[in-house]
């Protein structure tokens, strides 16, 4: 695929991103109770499609370009391990701070969203599309819980909707196309590795966190959304072509 395709590819996928987060943001400030219902399902569903898409395209992929992707793999789990142990450790202080170092993740980790997009769609695009998908269901999730975070860290519900929205959904289209002039110019084996580490990202985001909080509030059909999000994403693989 030429360069000006994938970056529209890109676009298309960072910008959606953004205004399904947006979509989130909106509604937990419209209607709370409705948002959180459905901010489980989608975390459930986005977890499927996830495991699913990285499984059986990404990893795969990463280690047909470079036989050292697994490494990369492994580097990028142990990357959101402690990532994720450094917020949790900072989010134990006082109200005040938890939303701020909180949303600072969120911040940080909306970002990488972004890189993703790159890095999967410089790959192909039926990997882009897949994971895209993915990681547009459990934007819905993130903007939920920054405006939550925020709220809780006692700003008023205006301007936790502003901050929200600068914080979880912008940085993302930013991530993206600030990552792309670099991501689209690696040499294959050096994106087998990008890919690789992003596999790693993508498998701790749905088997560590995304899961793991959805069971949290367990809902009757939770499993359901999971396995629709896996079965989505076979059959687009499947049936790519
Ligand atoms: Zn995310």
């Amino acid at each position: 695929m030429p360069g000006e395709d994938v970056f529209k590819w890109v676009a298309l996928f960072a910008l959606s991103a953004m205004l399904v987060n947006s979509i989130g943001i909106l509604l937990v400030y419209k209607k709370t109770d409705l948002a959180l219902r459905g901010k489980e399902y989608l975390m459930c569903f986005a977890a499927g499609v996830l495991i699913a898409s990285v499984l059986s395209m990404g990893f795969p992929e990463a280690v047909a370009k470079n036989p050292q992707a697994g490494l990369a793999a492994l580097a990028g789990f142990i990357f959101m391990f402690f990532s994720n142990k450094f917020i949790k450790m900072k989010t134990k202080q006082t109200e005040i701070a938890f939303g701020i170092t909180a949303i600072e993740g969120i911040g940080i980790h909306s970002f990488i969203d972004g890189i993703i997009y790159s890095v999967t769609f410089s790959v192909s695009q039926i990997t882009g599309i897949i994971s895209g998908v993915g990681l547009i269901a459990h934007e819905f999730a993130e903007g939920v819980i920054a405006y939550a975070v925020l709220l809780k860290g006692g700003m008023v519900r205006k301007r936790a909707l502003l901050f929200a929205f600068l914080i979880a959904a912008l940085t993302t289209p930013l991530g993206a196309f600030i990552a792309f002039p670099i991501i689209s110019r690696l040499k294959d084996e050096v994106l087998g590795l990008a890919l690789g580490f992003v596999a790693g990202v993508l498998i701790y985001l749905s088997a560590s966190h995304l899961l793991p909080e959805a069971r949290e509030h367990e809902k009757n059909h939770s499993y359901l959304a999971f396995l629709f999000g896996i079965s989505l994403a076979l059959f687009i693989m499947l049936t790519k072509n």
